[in-house]
């Protein structure tokens, strides 16, 4: 088929394109809804992880602050893990599983990196930063406390009362009592003294002195002198004996002085908290929580995903729009050739929109066959009613111009009449197409109904009594209608000639006006031959005979039925007719209310 729909305007490639644009715009908005909340999603996810692992790894280094080994920490690990719905793993600095919060020990599936390492002589990843809960030697007897305890008090009761300070006692790791006053109240030291609070107890001189002589011990292998260290670990040099003449040794040797000390304070401590421990926190049933991961392999996946999507779509469409026009195509291929002639149908397929317009282009296709028929079959009509009369009338003049026939009256009454046969044809053509065109215009007014039959009656008498037909009338009293007389008298005599025309002699013609509830019924009955059953419907054809030959007794231009019809369907009534062969017919003309009407007085 030669392609005249240029491809940019093809109904295929056009849907095409506005299904692929729609497509591209769904992924790309949802790709685009998606990463947001995805992303908050995820950020939010991680600051609580990054809560929950600074608490886990906060209460794991309490724990190790404050016992010499991990034997049991096993539930205090569940009931973190529990709490932060995270798993989490302590291992040895060699990787030996300590403790698990899962039921089996997973060491082989461990990332290479441990999330921290717990160890309170090197907390928070800050070599020598000791964590201030691992207090060892340093922890006061329960003696100590509670007489410091008291003695705190008795001071905040004193500071309280004197200078309105609102001084409260709390405890530092190990258990030394202090007073904080919630900011810096300006009142003086002497008032309210306790100097036993600031001294450090028993235990704790022990311990310093313990802490001095280990870092004593460290000074010397370095050549440094001793210090004397104070009970908030800061140090201070004892004035060294200098020999007379000896050279002064400055020590600046600050920096060795802190890393002996934190090395004492290590070994000091050592005892009393749990060993270092690799800590690896990882989300529940699987890998360690990494958190988004957009790399190149999910990216491909998302891309072949989409690119799926795009596929099936452009399918689909492909599928879809070659349904739709194919059948397009075929209805344009089918009017094609209706414009060539041709009488073509479509299969109606289905009952969707183009099934509706494929039946529709059939009945429109059966329609224009029978009108192209009825066309040619009128055309072929007109032409031999119209030669019938003309050949009669040329045969006699040129007789009459050969001198074969003299011009006499009878010939010249002879020619009126085929020439009034031909006037009452065109006439009756003329008043069809203006029928057919809606041209017709009506000249309403009353109308007596049984003036109007004699009116008729009278026109038909004399060849209804030629026919030897008996022709009668009867109209219910005061009947009534608001018509065009002319157009009235022109239907109901068309009837009446027929009925005249089709009765043999001896026969009677009877109009008969009644009312039957609101309408006005006219009735032309005859006697004669009748119509057989399956003409009845024909009759109202255009040209439509029963007697295919005409002749001059029943040969009429089978045009009186169709513009009868007209004039009545005109007044908006209707004409119908029944017969029963061999026993006569009755044409009905029904007026509608509003068209007749009652003789008032
Ligand atoms: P025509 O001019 O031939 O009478 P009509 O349209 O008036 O054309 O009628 C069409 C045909 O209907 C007639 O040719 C005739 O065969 C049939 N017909 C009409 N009226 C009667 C009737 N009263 N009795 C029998 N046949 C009738």
């Amino acid at each position: 088929m030669r392609r005249e729909v240029p491809l940019r305007r093809s109904l295929l490639v056009r849907l095409l394109a506005v299904s692929v644009l729609v497509s591209i715009g769904s992924i790309a908005a949802t790709a685009w809804l998606t990463a947001r909340s995805t992303t908050v999603a995820i950020r939010q996810e991680q600051g609580r992880a990054l809560a929950d692992d600074a608490r886990v790894y906060d209460t794991l280094l309490g724990y190790a602050a404050t016992h010499h080994d991990w034997d049991d920490a096993g539930d205090l690990v569940r009931r973190l893990a529990a709490d932060t719905g995270r798993r989490i793993t302590l291992t040895t600095e060699q990787r030996t599983p300590l403790l698990d919060s899962d039921a089996e020990p997973r060491t082989a599936a461990l990332p290479s990196r441990p999330s921290a390492v717990v160890d309170p002589l090197s907390a928070d990843a800050t070599p020598g930063h000791i964590d201030p809960r691992a207090v060892g030697p340093y922890r006061l007897t329960r003696k100590e406390r509670d007489d410091l305890r008291a003695t705190a008090q008795r001071r905040a009761l004193c500071l309280r009362r004197t200078f309105g300070v609102d001084a409260q006692v709390t405890e530092s790791p190990n258990g030394r009592p202090a007073l904080t006053t919630g900011g810096a109240q300006p009142y003086p030291e002497t008032r309210c003294p306790s100097p036993v609070l600031e001294q450090p107890t028993t235990t704790e001189r022990r311990a310093l002195a313990a802490l001095e002589k280990v870092t004593g011990t460290c000074l010397k292998r370095k050549g440094e002198p001793a210090v004397r260290v104070n009970p908030d670990f800061t140090w201070t040099r004892e004035p060294a004996p200098v020999a007379p003449g000896a050279p002064r040794t400055t020590a600046s040797t600050g920096g060795t002085v802190s890393t002996c000390l934190a090395a004492a304070r290590r070994e000091q401590l050592g005892p009393y908290v749990a060993p270092p421990a690799l800590l690896f926190i990882s989300s529940r049933g699987g890998g360690v929580s990494t958190g988004f991961d957009l790399s190149p392999a999910n990216q491909a996946r998302i891309a072949g995903v989409a690119a799926l999507v795009l596929l099936f779509t452009v399918t689909a469409t492909v599928v879809a729009g070659t349904r739709l026009s194919r059948p397009l195509r075929e209805l344009t291929e089918a009017v094609r050739r209706t414009e060539q002639g041709g009488a073509p149908r479509v299969e109606v397929k289905g009952r969707d929109e183009i099934a509706h317009l494929a039946a529709a282009f059939n009945a429109m296709a059966e329609r224009r066959e029978q009108l192209e028929h009825l066309r040619k079959a009128m055309v072929s009509d007109v032409a031999h009613e119209l030669r019938t009369p003309l050949s009669t009338i040329r045969g006699w003049l040129e007789a009459t111009e050969d001198g074969v026939v003299a011009p006499d009256r009878e010939l010249i009454s002879s020619l009126l009449e085929e020439a009034l046969l031909l006037q009452h044809i065109i006439d009756d053509l003329q008043d069809l197409a203006m029928a057919e065109a809606g041209e017709l215009r009506l000249r309403r007014e009353p109308v007596e109904v049984a003036d109007l039959l004699a009116q008729v009656a009278t026109a038909h008498r004399a060849g209804a009594e030629q026919a030897g037909v008996t022709l009668r009338t009867r109209a219910d009293g005061g009947l009534r209608a608001f018509a065009d007389p002319v157009r009235l008298r022109q239907a109901a005599g068309n009837l009446v000639s027929n009925a005249v025309r089709h009765t043999p002699h001896g026969g009677a013609v009877t109009l008969h006006a009644r009312r039957d509830g609101d309408h006005l019924l006219i009735d032309v009955a005859d006697t004669g031959t009748g119509i057989a059953p399956a003409d009845l419907p024909l009759v109202f054809e255009r040209f439509w005979r029963v007697e295919k030959s005409r002749n001059r007794r029943t040969g009429g231009s089978g045009l009186g039925l169709p513009i009868a019809r007209k004039l009545v369907e005109a007044h908006g009534g209707t004409l119908s007719a029944t017969s029963t062969p061999g026993r006569g017919s009755i044409f009905t003309i029904r007026l509608p209310a509003g068209v007749c009407g009652e003789e008032q007085g």
